[in-house]
Parts: C-alpha cells; structure tokens; sequence
C-alpha cells in the first residue's frame, strides 16, 4: 500500500497491541492494524482504524475479555 506520510510504496501492514487509558480505565485492544513505512518509518492507524477503535472503546463492555496476567513471587 501507498504511505500516507511519504507517498511511497511497500508501506506494510502491522499487527499491533496497544493499551488505551490509563489505570482502572485502561483498555488493551489486541491485533490493531497499524501501516508500517520502510521508507519514512513513520506508523500510523488510517482512519478507518481510529474509528473502529473508537467505537470499540464506546462498546467495551460488551466485548471486553477479562483476562489476568500470570504472576510470580520473586522470593
Ligand atoms: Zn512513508
């Protein structure tokens, strides 16, 4: 695909976790597809992808997957 930033081809897409918030509020959202450019390096969400992120964030309770990290005592 053509970057947006340079206007080259061969930017890629990339898939991405990225936290959202912070503390009680924060939000992870896995497998974001974020455009990658060899040329320039800049990284960027299209805007299709901001706004799927957004509606996702409006509608987190209802697809939000509880999960707990694994943790270990250092001791
Ligand atoms: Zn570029």
């Amino acid at each position: 695909m053509i970057c947006d930033c340079c206007g080259k081809k061969g930017a890629v897409t990339k898939h991405v976790t990225r936290s959202f918030g912070r503390g009680k509020g924060i939000l992870v959202i896995e497998n974001v597809p974020m455009v990658v450019c060899p040329h320039c390096g800049q990284n960027y969400f299209t805007a299709d992808t901001l706004h799927e992120l957004e509606r996702l964030r409006l509608h987190k309770k209802g697809v939000a997957v509880q999960r707990v990290a694994p943790v270990i005592r250092y001791a």
